[in-house]
C-alpha cells in the first residue's frame, strides 16, 4: 500500500533502525526494489529525484508505474513514494500533486532563513495533502569526479532551530557522508549525529549511504540516525551485471534480456543494505 512516511520513520526509530530509501530510475529497478522488499516483507521508501522523473517521462508516470507494480505484483508492504532533492516549492507540489506520498524540499544551498522560509510553504502544502515532508541542512559532500568536496558539517543549534519553524517530519543534516559513490575514508561524525538525535524528536536521514560499509551504516544507526539513501550503490552493482553479461553475450540484442542481466546483482545489494537491521 502506498502510505507517507510517518509511521514508517516513527515505527523504526523507537526501534533504533533504518529504514532505506532506495533510488529508482526505471520500470524495472522500481519492479525489483519491490519485489526483492516484498519477498522479505520490510517496508520501503522509493526515491525518485528530479532527473529521473523527467527521464521516466514525469510526475504522473512515475505514479502510475509505481501503483500499478503495487497492484499488478500484489505487493503487500507499505510503500512510501518519495520526491528526492525537490530543488524548488514547484517541484514539490508537482509531486505531491501527481500522488507521491512524501517529498524532500532541498534548499540547503540558501541561507539559513530562505531554506526555512521555502521548506515551511512546502510543509503547509504537504500536510494539507497527508504527504510528509523532509529537509535538509547544512552543506553535504559532493563527488565530482576524483574531487571530493566534503561541504560542511551543520550545527546542532541550527538543526533545532530549524525543525521547530518550519514543523519539518524528517531532517537530513550535514554530517560527513558525500553524495556518489564514494570509496575512501570518511570523516563522518558520529557525535553529532548523536547529540542532534538526542535534541530532536524528528527521524534523522542520512544521505550519501552509498560506498559505505554495513559496519559504519550501523554505527550511524546506533546513533541515531533512522533513514538512509541508497543510489550509487545500486548503479554500482546494475552496471557490473550488465557490464558482465554483454562480455559474454555480445550478440544478444534482447533489451529486457540486457537490462534484466543486472538484476540478481541488485536485488542481492538491496538484501545486503537491509541487513544493517539485523
Ligand atoms: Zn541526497
Amino acid at each position: 500500500m502506498l502510505v507517507n512516511s510517518k509511521e514508517i520513520l516513527k515505527e523504526f526509530k523507537r526501534n533504533n533502525k533504518a529504514v532505506i530509501h532506495f533510488n529508482i530510475n526505471n520500470l524495472e529497478w522500481t519492479k525489483w526494489i519491490l519485489e526483492e522488499c516484498n519477498r522479505l516483507n520490510v517496508p520501503v521508501i522509493l526515491g525518485c529525484s528530479e532527473s529521473a522523473v523527467k527521464y521516466m517521462g514525469g510526475f504522473d508516470v512515475v505514479y502510475s508505474i509505481v501503483t500499478s507494480l503495487i497492484k499488478d505484483l500484489d505487493i503487500k508492504i507499505d510503500v512510501v513514494l518519495h520526491l528526492d532533492h525537490g530543488h524548488s516549492v514547484e517541484s514539490c507540489t508537482k509531486a505531491i500533486d501527481a500522488g507521491f506520498t512524501s517529498v524532500m524540499i532541498d534548499a540547503s544551498c540558501e541561507d539559513f532563513n530562505q531554506n526555512v522560509l521555502i521548506t515551511k510553504e512546502v510543509v503547509n502544502y504537504a500536510h494539507s495533502k497527508n504527504v510528509t515532508v523532509e529537509a535538509e541542512i547544512g552543506i553535504m559532500g559532493q563527488l565530482n569526479h576524483d574531487n571530493v568536496n566534503f561541504g560542511s558539517t551543520t550545527n546542532v543549534s541550527d538543526v533545532l532551530e530549524f525543525v521547530k519553524q518550519t514543523g519539518v517530519d524528517s531532517i537530513a543534516p550535514a554530517v560527513g557522508t558525500v553524495h556518489g559513490m564514494y570509496r575512501g575514508d570518511l570523516k563522518i561524525d558520529y557525535d553529532l549525529i548523536h547529540e542532534i538525535s538526542m535534541k530532536v524528536d524528528i527521524p534523522l536521514v542520512l544521505h550519501g549511504g552509498s560506498g559505505l560499509s554495513n559496519e559504519i551504516l550501523k554505527k550511524c544507526v546506533k546513533n541515531g540516525i533512522t533513514k538512509i539513501n541508497i543510489n550509487s550503490d545500486l548503479q554500482d552493482k546494475w552496471s557490473l551485471g550488465v557490464r558482465e553479461y554483454l562480455a559474454n553475450n555480445n550478440e544478444v540484442i534482447d533489451p529486457r534480456k540486457i537490462i534484466s542481466s543486472g538484476m540478481d546483482k541488485i536485488k542481492s545489494e538491496i538484501d545486503l543494505k537491509l541487513n544493517i537491521n539485523d
